[in-house]
């Protein structure tokens, strides 16, 4: 069976303080939980990183960031590199997510480069992909999920692809309170599925994790979890206030025990 992953992408909210008291909470609340069953990983902006990192030091929560820079250091204004990343106490790095996709002009390309880099420094990379309505409506989602698997996916081994996790994120369930259903949801991770095993044959296919996101909340976590092929959730404004992602994170870890 395969270990459950939820994932809260914090995007641009909270102040160093503000993560600070919100990490506390969720210290707080899932002080009980078993984490056999699932892994716990917040990603907070770059600038609380180091911050929330002592928070949840000796803690068995990770901590991710929201985006990393190929190259491991030079003149590129802005960026942050992956060696970097691992400095701050990051273990896991979200790429690809849409927002960056749709405003900052991320490609597989671009999303390909970075896993490498992240792979290469240990950080997991947590790789999203997922189809917008009108690509959903032209019947479009799974060609949009296989180029986006492909692509992002160039020259990495089976050996490395076990080191990532799948987030299938529709566009259209993001931030808009919309949550596809838990048979959408299967559908789309079982033909992600069936995709790495053709590309990286039975194991591969058996091990990797595939979370879903868009709008998940304590109250439909349970039903999408229940679904075979569904491993866990990136969650993003339930994510925000400690008592909801604990809820999402205790529920989860319920079902799957
Ligand atoms: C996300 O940011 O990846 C996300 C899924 O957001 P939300 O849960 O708010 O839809």
């Amino acid at each position: 069976m395969r270990k459950l992953i939820i994932a809260g992408n914090w995007k641009m909210y909270r102040t160093i303080n503000e993560a600070i008291d919100l990490a506390n909470g969720l210290k707080r609340e899932l002080f009980k939980l078993d984490f056999a069953y699932v892994d716990v990983v917040l990603c907070p902006v770059f600038t609380a990183l180091s911050e929330v990192a002592e928070v949840l030091n000796e803690t068995d929560i990770g901590l991710g960031a929201q985006d990393v820079y190929w190259l491991d250091e030079g003149a590129f204004t802005g960026e942050v590199s992956a060696a970097m990343l691992k400095d701050a106490g990051c273990q896991y790095v979200i790429i690809g997510h849409s927002e960056r996709r749709q405003f900052f002009g991320e490609t597989n390309e671009t999303v390909n480069k970075k896993i490498k880099a992240s792979l290469k420094h240990g950080l997991i990379p947590i790789i999203c992909v997922g189809e917008n309505l009108q690509e959903r409506e032209a019947n479009n989602t799974f060609k949009v999920i296989e180029d986006q698997i492909k692509g992002s996916l160039t020259e990495i081994s089976g050996e490395d692809l076990l080191k990532t996790v799948i987030a299938y994120e529709p566009v259209w369930a993001i931030g808009t309170g919309k949550t596809a259903t838990s048979d959408q949801a299967q559908e789309a991770h079982k033909y992600i599925r069936d995709l790495l095993r053709k590309m990286y044959g039975e194991e591969a296919a058996q091990s990797i994790r595939i979370q879903y996101g868009g709008s998940v909340k304590p109250e439909n976590i349970a039903q999408l979890i229940g679904k075979p092929d569904v491993d866990g959730a990136l969650v993003g404004g339930a994510s925000l206030k400690a008592d909801s992602f604990s809820a999402i994170v205790t529920r989860a870890s319920e079902v799957r025990k």
